[in-house]
């Protein structure tokens, strides 16, 4: 079996020759590059979604509160609030799950950095708000009130984290996941790619339509600036989580509509690393740029600078 692919085309091409489902393909290369049994692969991946849902917990919980002020539980203020102009579950909980995920990374919490640490509440709160809210309904009216799930955990939620993962290895060969490298579209904008693909699985798309949610988030991310105030991932990385969980949302549900990206998910990516490349440096996670040098962003600079 062909374990190595740069593109959505190359993956889609491996599949349908071997006959395979995407996610089992997904275990049998893991586990070849990484050289260990795919059961071992498969202890590991509950090891880390188990993670997702202690950082889950942790961020909603209690309010986060960071050091430097730029963090003060947002997650628990948006969960527990009945002011809310959109009145849906699975928005409430995206939104809720992507910032409690985020803020408890930015407090210096444990995540998994999917794709990287900045960017880590999207994947995995989609996720599991789908989850919550599809496949195991949570209590009504609780999306602050989250329970533990312990591994082993459902061969469909594996899955899902498999093929987000999967999404990223084709960004990661055609582009890049780093912000410092290619601004935030590699980061957030990835992983709402990495999102939008694993929700429409989720939702029984075929392949290519999963794909096509894909590149239509990442889309909508293109040319966004890495410009961290005070060299902290926090600002605007923790409430960008949110915005770009519903980045991906949207583009799950266009899809479900049968309404297709024009652009295929490879030539985005091609894209993306075009315009990563003419990015300025200033706008490439060294806080030279954009937010980082705005007179409030400065201030929180001075101040943390002040306080080490
Ligand atoms: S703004 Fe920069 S540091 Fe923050 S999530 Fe985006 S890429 Fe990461």
């Amino acid at each position: 079996m062909q374990f190595r692919f740069h593109t959505y085309a190359e993956l889609e091409a491996i599949v349908l020759s071997e006959n395979i489902p995407v996610p089992v393909y997904g275990i049998k290369r893991e586990a070849f590059m990484a050289g260990v049994s795919e059961e071992a692969i498969l202890s590991e991946i509950d090891r880390r979604i188990a993670v997702t849902r202690n950082a889950l917990i942790k961020g909603l919980e209690a309010p986060q509160h960071s050091r430097s002020g730029l963090t003060k539980g947002a997650a628990v203020a948006f969960a527990s609030s009945d002011r809310h102009l959109i009145r849906d579950e699975l928005f409430t909980r995206s939104v809720a799950y992507a910032l409690a995920i985020n803020e408890v990374n930015a407090c210096g919490g444990k995540v998994v950095s999917f794709p990287t640490a900045g960017s880590s509440g999207i994947v995995p709160g989609l996720i599991w708000a789908w989850w919550d809210t599809r496949e195991h309904p949570a209590p009504a009216g609780a999306p602050g009130k989250v329970q533990p799930c312990n591994p082993p955990y459902a061969a469909r939620l594996r899955d899902a984290f498999v093929v987000a993962s999967l999404t990223g290895v084709i960004i990661a060969q055609g582009a890049t996941l780093a912000g410092s490298e290619g601004g935030c579209q590699a980061e957030c904008g990835a992983a709402g790619a990495m999102a939008a693909c694993a929700l429409a699985y989720l939702e029984e798309q075929p392949l290519r339509a999963c794909f096509s949610a894909a590149a239509l988030s990442l889309k909508n991310s293109l040319g966004l600036a890495c410009d961290p105030v005070a060299g902290l991932v926090e600002v605007p990385c923790v409430k960008r989580n949110a915005f770009v969980a519903v980045n991906a949302l949207t583009a799950v549900d266009l899809t479900l509509s049968s309404i297709e990206s024009i652009i295929p998910f490879d030539e985005v990516v091609w894209a993306m690393k075009q315009i990563g490349d003419s990015l300025p440096g200033s706008i490439k996670e060294n806080s030279t740029g954009g937010l980082a040098i705005t007179p409030t962003g400065l201030t929180f600079k001075r101040a943390m600078e002040a306080d080490a």
